[in-house]
């Protein structure tokens, strides 16, 4: 078993995929080559054929000419002094039978004999028939005679049967040597040159690929960024290229997400750990007083808060992302759970100078979860607060959407908004635009990704708008729960996720 895996191992290359267009290309050569070879065999046969018929119906009329039949006898009318004309009877006597109507012999050449004299059954039904007949036989050594067999008259008007042949072996020679050299010669030296051709065309044609197999084994995580160059021809394996390409772009976009994010939260929980290590230490050489040790402690807990509530979101995400989070959904008033949520922000947004305000319509209900609808609500508005300068303004609006049998939530902010290019991403997981107005504020690029998985598991849609200096607008649409007031009908909303 071992032994035919390392013969297997060994004959690789006869599974490479230019062997096996080479071999393809071989065969289908090979069997047109045979095809041709056949036909051209039966076309020369035929020609020959044809030729040596033509000739004796030639020596036939020339026959009827010399031989005349006086009193049941043959007499073969020569100028006996013409030795020309003594050969050409002599030659058209070499293969002939003539009988009466019986098939009585009354003459033939000793060739004839070793054919085989005809039947007298076969002789009569010839001379029923008017045409001529041509036939092939062979004699006792098996040479090939074609026969033209007929009827000629007498003198007296009686019929007798008239049969004379060429050897057609001379033909079947010709044939026979041009199809040896053909089979033997031409074939193998067209099978050869095909396959020099067909190895050399199927490695051009395989050469692309090659390139890509080599580009992809180049290309490892610190390598991203290669790309393999495009033939311009737009044929499939320029397809093949660009779906390669655009794979390791997106490969290379996670890559460096996940690297940012590794930065971020070693920085994140570094941030909290020094303060944290300082505080304790600060206390344990110099505090003197238990309020001193108390004030310590207290600061230090506040941190441990802090990177407790760092570990408890990206262990939320995890879980919600690996579909450990169960949901318990209810009858929720949109307004109600926005309301609450506005509540905690106020002191928040007005610390930073934000004004915020909220438009809660009564009667938009959801079918949600309260904690994740909480959390979906406290995500936008953090960080409109966050993204929104000294002095702008955020406001929350919860309503019945304008399609019937949803109900929507919109948090607008008059913040730095997001450039157009960072748009499709701001949804992605440790995705975080880099500005120089958002590198300032914190976070983990996580918010929102939580919030795109809260929408999707109330099966509804997120839509953000941007533009870049004036302010974003997120637009979330769930589908509403029971006591929801019915609203006109129109046309849905296209959403971004
Ligand atoms: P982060 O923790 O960085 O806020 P999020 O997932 O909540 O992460 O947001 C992803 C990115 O989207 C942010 O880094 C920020 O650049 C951008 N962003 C989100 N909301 C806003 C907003 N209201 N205004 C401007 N940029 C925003």
């Amino acid at each position: 078993m071992r032994t035919l895996r390392t013969f297997w191992t060994r004959l690789g290359f006869l599974r490479s995929l230019r062997f096996r267009l080479t071999v393809s290309y071989v065969l289908f050569f090979t069997v047109l080559l045979v095809a041709i070879g056949l036909l051209f065999r039966g076309t020369l046969q035929l020609e020959m054929d044809g030729d040596t018929r033509a000739t004796l119906e030639e020596e036939w009329a020339a026959a009827k000419g010399y031989l005349h039949i006086e009193k049941g006898q043959p007499v073969w009318v020569v100028d006996t002094s013409d030795p020309e004309e003594i050969y050409i009877v002599e030659r058209l006597r070499h293969v002939y039978l003539l009988t009466d109507a019986n098939g009585k012999v009354l003459e033939n050449s000793q060739t004839y004999d070793s054919i085989g004299v005809d039947s007298p059954q076969e002789i009569q039904r010839i001379l029923r028939t008017s045409t001529p007949e041509v036939h092939v036989r062979q004699d006792a050594d098996g040479v090939p005679y074609m026969i033209r067999a007929g009827a000629i008259r007498g003198q007296r008007g009686n019929l007798y049967f008239f049969a004379m042949g060429r050897s057609i072996e001379g033909n079947q020679r010709t044939v026979d040597n041009f199809m040896r050299s053909y089979y033997f010669l031409v074939l193998p030296g067209a099978i050869f040159v095909t396959g020099l051709l067909g190895w050399l065309l199927a490695g051009r044609a395989i050469r692309p690929l090659n390139l890509v197999a080599a580009t992809a084994q180049e290309i490892t995580g610190s390598k991203l960024s290669l790309r393999i160059p495009r033939r311009h021809a737009n044929d499939e394996l320029d397809n093949l290229i660009d779906s390669f390409n655009r794979m390791t772009a997106r490969l290379s976009r996670s890559f460096d997400q996940i690297r940012q994010f590794s930065t971020d939260v070693s920085h994140e929980l570094r941030t909290p750990l020094t303060v944290i290590r300082g505080q304790l230490e600060v206390a344990l050489f110099t505090a003197e007083k238990p309020e001193q040790f108390r004030d310590a402690m207290v600061n230090a807990l506040e941190d441990v808060e802090k990177l407790s509530s760092i570990v408890r979101a990206l262990l939320l995400l995890s879980q919600a992302e690996s579909g450990q989070l169960a949901l318990q959904k209810t009858d929720l008033e949109l307004g109600e759970v926005a309301a609450d949520v506005v509540d905690q922000f106020q002191i928040p947004a007005e610390e930073k100078g934000v004004e915020l305000m909220a438009r809660l319509e009564p009667g938009a209900s959801a079918f949600a979860d309260r904690t994740q609808m909480e959390r979906l609500i406290s995500n936008l508005l953090s960080n409109a607060i966050k993204y929104t300068p000294k002095g702008g303004k955020v406001s929350v609006h919860a309503g019945p959407d304008e399609v019937h049998g949803w109900v929507r939530l919109v948090v607008d902010d008059t913040g730095v908004g997001i450039q157009r290019d960072n748009l499709p991403h701001i949804f992605d997981r440790f995705y975080r635009v880099r500005t120089v107005e958002t590198r300032q504020v914190q976070g983990l690029g996580l918010g929102l990704s939580f919030v795109a998985w809260i929408v999707s598991a109330h099966e509804g849609t997120i839509q953000a708008e941007s533009h870049e200096g004036q302010g974003s607008r997120f637009t979330v649409r769930l589908p509403a729960g029971i006591a929801t007031a019915p609203e006109t009908a129109a046309e849905p909303a296209t959403a971004s996720l």
